[in-house]
């Protein structure tokens, strides 16, 4: 496989790559982007960590979700630092210097992460965030717009997907796996409305870049994910 240009890029001579992969909701984007990361020697970059955390700095100092203007002045000014760690889920994520790994993760956050997102003001502040977090590094950056606008000049493009139904199940398994009981139905219910916000803001939306690969991994385990992720950008960056 060739990179647009028609000439796979070598690593050596080019300071850093970014490896962009966008998709919907609970299609496996983390956990391949994070085990990616690792394989290549990149930074994981989750850039939906970052919209959850300025959704729970909101949700938790009572501003009106409404007031566009109070959530981009938010959106300017707040401290996220994000650390890695060894194994997944592999971040730490700290807004304003407290912990919110988990708290980032809730049924609260999920159902109002859309809403705040779709802010333009918001948008601005965490792209320039993200940018800068890449400046002059390696990166594998997973999240709705990063082949589209974060990071249009991306070395490689990868649009991830699944059904619903198999993003549901697997959502619904890691739930139980952590002792959250939920009907899979109300799982199943939240992606959908979450998809269809992300798809339909004017700024932004979730969309395949035209020069993305579509992968299709309703079929596909984790490590077979990984295997044709690899092999996809071992093709496009030479090695
Ligand atoms: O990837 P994750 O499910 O954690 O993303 C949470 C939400 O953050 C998405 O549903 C979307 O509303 C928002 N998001 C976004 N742009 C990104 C990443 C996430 O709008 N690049």
């Amino acid at each position: 496989m060739r990179s647009s240009s028609g000439s796979s890029r070598k690593l050596s001579g080019k300071k850093s790559f970014v490896v962009a992969i966008d998709g919907p909701a609970a299609s496996g984007k983390s956990t391949v982007a994070y085990l990616l990361a690792r394989k290549l020697g990149f930074t994981y970059m989750d850039t939906g960590a970052m919209y959850r955390a300025l959704t729970w700095k909101a949700l938790n100092t009572g501003i009106d979700l409404d007031d566009e203007k109070s959530l981009s002045q938010m959106a300017e000014n707040i401290r996220i630092d994000i650390s890695s760690r060894e194994s997944y889920p592999g971040i730490d994520v700290y807004v304003d210097d407290k912990e919110v790994s988990s708290l980032i993760r809730t049924p609260q956050i999920n159902r109002w992460v859309s809403i705040v997102s779709r802010v333009p003001g918001v948008r601005k502040a965490m792209v320039k965030l993200q940018r800068n977090i890449a400046r002059n590094k390696s990166v594998v950056a997973e999240g709705r717009d990063i082949g589209t606008v974060v990071f249009p000049q991306a070395d490689v493009k990868i649009f991830l997907v699944a059904s619903l139904e198999e993003r549901a199940k697997r959502r619904w398994k890691e739930l139980q796996e952590k002792g959250i009981s939920c009907k899979i139905e109300e799982i199943r219910e939240e992606l959908h409305l979450r998809d269809k916000i992300d798809s339909e803001r004017e700024i932004a939306p979730l969309r395949k870049a035209p020069d993305a690969l579509l992968v299709d991994n309703t079929d596909l385990d984790i490590t077979q994910t990984l295997e044709k992720l690899l092999g996809i950008v071992k093709s496009r960056i030479m090695i």
